[in-house]
């Protein structure tokens, strides 16, 4: 569903991916952990071409990201093509940006409406069905200022289903709630898991890396340090720069 082949990504003289390769298998979920600045965020913006890479290759679902390949040759797609490409891919950041002036019901209704040409009735059912799976059908006309933490976060899940990607990018979807908000969303994100969908999940939650994740990969400095199963991982690392972060966070 991912692969990444030896991915570089520098902002200026700076190099904060440095050759990355990584496979994600359809309907695996893999969570990207490791210290601050280690590149997390930028990788996942380079999978949906937020960040444009600066060597190495990346395919989404078998397509090229962001480019076209001829005689060995790589050409930029155009915008309208990137953002064809994009809407197979969902992603939830850390803050949930959603739009402030519309209802929970009319966020999840916007890219279908907008980008889709649903009919009004079409994305309203989705929506509220999308809602009910994130558990707030009861909450469709509240706005963002009337819902906690946790909730408008579930809507953000809700809004980037809507698309119907093939894939979902977390970026550190909890560590912006309050302790008591953060098992709501992780428990829609394991419905989502189960439910068969292909999930690259940066965060520090490592209980939802050893139960939900099917692998593990910590990355410092811009490069993987090591990458296996959770359990394998958090039992065994082989590496003294995962065994320090992972006494630090565990
Ligand atoms: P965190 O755990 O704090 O979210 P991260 O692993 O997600 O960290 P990134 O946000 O990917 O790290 O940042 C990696 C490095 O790239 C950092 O040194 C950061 O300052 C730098 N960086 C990220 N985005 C930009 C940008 N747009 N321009 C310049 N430097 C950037
Ligand atoms: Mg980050």
């Amino acid at each position: 569903m991912v692969r990444a082949e030896n991915v570089h990504k520098s902002f200026g003289r700076v190099e904060v991916l440095k050759g990355i390769d990584l496979q994600v298998r359809p309907g695996e979920v893999m969570c990207i952990v490791g210290p601050s600045g280690s590149g997390k965020s930028t990788f996942l913006r380079c999978i949906n071409h937020l960040e444009k890479i600066n060597g190495g290759r990346l395919w989404v679902n078998g397509k090229l990201i962001g480019y076209r390949e001829k005689n060995g040759k790589l050409y930029e797609l155009k915008d309208r093509e990137v953002a064809e490409q994009r809407r197979e891919i969902g992603m939830v950041f850390q803050r949930f940006n959603l739009f402030p002036h519309m209802t929970a019901l009319e966020n999840v209704m916007e890219a279908p409406l907008r980008v889709k040409r649903r009919s009004r009735s079409e994305a309203r059912a989705r929506a509220e069905e999308l809602l009910d799976q994130v558990g707030l059908g009861g909450k469709t006309g509240n706005y963002p200022s009337q819902l906690s933490g946790g909730q408008q976060q579930r809507v953000a899940i809700a809004r980037a289903l809507a698309m119907d990607p093939a894939l979902m990018l977390f970026d550190e979807p909890t560590s912006a709630l309050d302790p008591e908000l953060v098992g709501e969303v992780l428990t829609v994100m394991q419905q989502l898991a189960a439910d068969g969908m292909t999930m690259v999940v940066v965060t520090h939650e490592m209980g939802f890396a050893r139960e939900v994740g099917d692998s593990l990969v910590f990355m410092d400095g811009g490069v993987v340090v090591e990458e296996g199963t959770p359990s394998e991982v958090l039992a065994n690392p082989s590496h003294p720069r995962t065994r320090e972060f992972f006494s630090k966070v565990l």
